[in-house]
């Protein structure tokens, strides 16, 4: 974990674009700038500026005291000082989230989206089986 993740923070409501891979084709993660794929490690550059626009012109609200805020950073995760209180905190980046049903039981589950294989054991049913996005 870095640093940024343990700090004091808000998810920001806005995802980058999904895009695969131009090498193996599986989901890279969610963000902008040189994004890594988890799967080839191959480094892609992604860019889209109705992404950053949007990411700068976002309301958020002060953790601390509520105050709404406009972001004016366009990049994610963004260091933000409220003008109120003066509180420091990381507005991160969106974690898109899925819903998958279980193929035992048919129950939906909403789980974030990352790249990769994962091993969902189904809450209701204790059913347990791999997803891939
Ligand atoms: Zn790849
Ligand atoms: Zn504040
Ligand atoms: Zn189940």
């Amino acid at each position: 974990m870095s640093d940024e993740e343990t700090k004091p923070g808000i998810e920001s409501r806005i995802p980058a674009p999904d895009l695969s891979c131009p090498k193996c084709n599986n989901l890279l993660p969610n963000g902008l700038g040189i994004i890594t794929c988890v799967m080839c490690k191959t480094q892609v550059k992604v860019e889209h500026e109705g992404t950053r626009r949007k990411w700068r012109e976002e309301k958020i609200s002060c953790p601390e005291c509520s105050k709404v805020l406009v972001c004016g950073v366009g990049k994610r995760p963004a260091n933000l000082q409220c003008s109120a209180c003066q509180a420091h905190f990381v507005l991160k980046p969106n974690r898109p989230k899925i819903e998958i049903s279980c193929p035992s039981c048919d129950r939906k589950l909403r789980m974030n989206k990352r790249p990769g294989v994962r091993e969902i054991s189904c809450p209701a049913c204790e059913a347990v089986f791999n997803v891939s996005f």
